[in-house]
């Protein structure tokens, strides 16, 4: 039943367009009142952005910021719903900015047409209590995860990659972007959205994913991807769940942060999706070989079972690694090839994929035929094979 000390807070009109959420009993018009109340950073105005934006402006969202420096193209629109063809040209945050207007004028739509930098994260994120990252490259998701942890301010996380997407929750004090991934994959082994494409209604997926947890955050509803990496594949339509943590040793949250202040990585390649060999079912159309953890465990049980290559760091090697394995960091694979033998089945893994898809491209071009890597790494063989194994 709503609550009426509560309704007294709206309009007539406002009651009419939210009455479908205040007859919700986990709203109610005590939720609908949080909901207006709120104030929530958009970083990134394009495909995810986009839906993201027009759900919480239906919602009733009290203050919504949007920012992005970029242009309406026509090639945005074949995913960026907020867009019309009129739209064209002009800059996306006015854009976006109107039509959120047009459909809510209870609404505040706060309109920044300009780059989010180092100079202005904090200020501008500090003016809101939780940010939906909407971002298409690295440096940006870099720059506001840290900023936000930093400010204390929950952010939700989202990427995609041509069929494939993913989404978190990092709530400062449980782990942060960094956490998962330390370092941006080499540029010449991400291709753009724009090499890459992505189907149209993917980011729409995610995008709504993202407001989802924004909603229940605000109105303190359900669970949230808080230590936990949903994944998302169109093709086969499966949602799968990674288990993920603060690391102690990352550089921003960590026990011995070496982050202190603000900078821009200048990481050129602009990417959509961060590791997309995450997933635990891949649908890359490149020459990659994976395997899977529980396909991997039962080639083990066999007598020619392919040889384990570890590419991660000694430190994370220690604390758990795959029976039999050899530990090669990445970086030094290169110089220590020989200790390998050419004609043997080898499977490469790391800790979530990222660096053993690079290794696996370093022992192709080497002349290696047999490599695989197992798809989503180690995350994948402790949440599917072995929970026992440790992991960092
Ligand atoms: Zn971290």
């Amino acid at each position: 039943m709503p609550e009426p000390d509560k309704i007294s807070e709206f309009s007539p009109s406002e009651l009419a367009r939210y009455s479908r959420h205040i007859l919700l009993p986990e709203v109610g018009s005590a939720g609908q009142l949080k909901l207006k109340k709120a104030r929530v950073l958009i970083v990134g105005a394009g495909g995810l952005g986009s839906p993201a934006a027009l759900y919480l402006t239906a919602a009733g969202v009290g203050t919504i910021g949007i920012i992005d420096d970029d242009a309406v193209d026509l090639s945005n629109l074949q995913r960026q719903v907020i867009y019309t063809a009129s739209d064209v040209g002009q800059l996306k945050a006015n854009s976006a900015a109107a039509r959120m207007s047009a459909l809510n004028s209870e609404t505040q739509i706060i309109a920044l047409p300009e780059k989010i930098t180092a100079a202005n994260a904090r200020q501008i994120i500090g003016a809101y209590d939780i940010v939906i990252d909407g971002t298409d490259n690295f440096s940006t998701r870099y720059l506001v995860n840290d900023a936000c942890v930093m400010l204390g301010k929950p952010y939700i996380y989202g990427a995609i990659f041509r069929f494939e997407g993913q989404v978190s929750f990092f709530n400062p004090t449980a782990g942060c972007y960094r956490c998962l991934f330390p370092k941006a994959p080499p540029a010449e082994t991400i291709p753009n959205c724009a090499e890459g494409g992505v189907l149209g209604v993917l980011p729409g997926i995610i995008g709504m994913l993202q407001a989802t947890e924004a909603i229940k955050w605000i109105l303190g509803i359900g669970d949230l991807l808080i230590g936990r990496l949903l994944l998302y594949n169109s093709l086969p339509m499966t949602f799968d769940e990674l288990k993920i943590g603060r690391d102690k040793s990352c550089a921003l949250c960590g026990d011995n942060p070496t982050i202190k202040a603000l900078v821009e990585e200048n990481i050129v390649c602009a990417s959509q999706y961060s590791d997309k060999e995450l997933t635990s079912t891949s649908t890359s159309t490149s020459t990659s070989n994976t395997i899977s953890a529980r396909e991997l465990s039962q080639l083990l049980s066999h007598d020619n079972a392919p040889l384990l290559l570890d590419v991660r760091r000694g430190d994370e090697y220690i604390l758990g690694n795959l029976p039999d394995s050899v530990l090669i960091p990445v970086d030094e694979l290169e110089m220590r090839l020989d200790v390998l033998d050419k004609d043997k089945d080898i499977v490469v893994y790391c800790k979530s994929g990222a660096r053993s898809r690079r290794a696996e491209e370093i022992l192709l071009a080497a002349g290696f035929k047999n490599v695989r890597h197992l798809t989503g790494g180690i995350m994948s063989w402790a949440q599917e094979v072995d929970p026992s194994v440790g992991v960092r």
